[in-house]
């Protein structure tokens, strides 16, 4: 019997998670605790009742109700993705699944990959890189592209501010590389935690130790999700940050081209 799995969104028509168009899934459930967090809502494992995102037309297409996320079997998310296979083909998209942390619906994941593979539909997997690393392999034949974030290099500041240690998502990292993975790093530009010169300096130098020919793609920090806070009634302990102008992320980039590295 197909799992069921717990979702919070469907982005359709997404360009920035993967090549081409793709259709992203989003599973609710995440074992960090970031203080940027731009999706809070994603972060517990269970549906929640908050009345105000019930607006939001992609939950609307499954049993929506004063819930932010809702139980579907592997079939009710497949008949969404099938919709959009002419775009994915069109533009060599495919579907993501992100989160929350999608690795934590480890056998609902699997699942859909398997269908994914069955239907030739290109697969990325957006990930914190936070999960035993049983479960990639359970998943890494089903996965085309791993996005993989990386935050912050100090061990003691990443478990601060994401409530982890960085250790495990270091050695995953390398493990999937050592497996032949196609990886790809993101990184998103937290003001003054992740695009400070000292920890960017040290995710090059990590980076390097591991493959010179990955990718990294360089993100803007994301406002958007402090309102999301206020809506919840949340304190997002890091209010008023502002985003990096086009200028300060070429600067980033120029870094990482400057030590070697491809960045987007
Ligand atoms: S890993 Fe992503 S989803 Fe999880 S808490 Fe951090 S920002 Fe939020």
């Amino acid at each position: 019997m197909n799992p069921i799995g717990i979702i919070y969104d469907i982005k359709k028509f997404a360009v920035h998670d993967g090549p081409g168009i793709r259709t992203t899934v989003f599973l609710k459930g995440c074992p960090l605790s970031c203080w940027w967090c731009h999706n809070p809502e994603s972060q517990s494992r269970f549906p929640e009742s908050k009345t105000e995102l019930l607006t939001k037309n992609n939950l609307k297409l499954f049993r929506g109700n004063e819930t932010i996320g809702v139980e579907v079997s592997v079939e009710e998310v497949m008949r969404e993705v099938e919709k959009d296979i002419v775009f994915f083909d069109e533009s060599d998209g495919g579907v993501t699944f992100s989160g929350g942390e999608p690795l934590m619906q480890d056998e609902f994941l699997l699942s859909l990959l398997k269908q994914c593979r069955l239907k030739d539909i290109h697969t990325v997997v957006d990930t914190s890189g936070y999960a035993d690393y049983s479960v990639f392999e359970k998943i890494n034949d089903y996965v085309n592209i791993y996005l993989y974030d990386l935050k912050i290099y100090d061990n003691q500041k990443h478990l601060k501010y994401t409530g982890v240690s960085n250790q495990l998502i270091h050695q995953n990292l390398k493990q999937l590389l050592k497996a032949g993975k196609n990886v790809k790093i993101r990184l998103a530009l937290i003001p003054g935690i992740v695009d400070s010169l000292e920890n960017l300096a040290q995710i090059i130098s990590f980076i390097k130790t591991l493959d010179d020919e990955l990718t990294v793609d360089i993100l803007p920090y994301n406002k958007i999700g402090e309102n999301k806070y206020n809506r919840m009634n949340l304190v997002h302990q890091l209010s008023g940050l502002e985003q990096q102008t086009e200028a300060e992320i070429n600067r980033v980039k120029l870094q990482f081209e400057t030590a070697g590295l491809k960045a987007s």
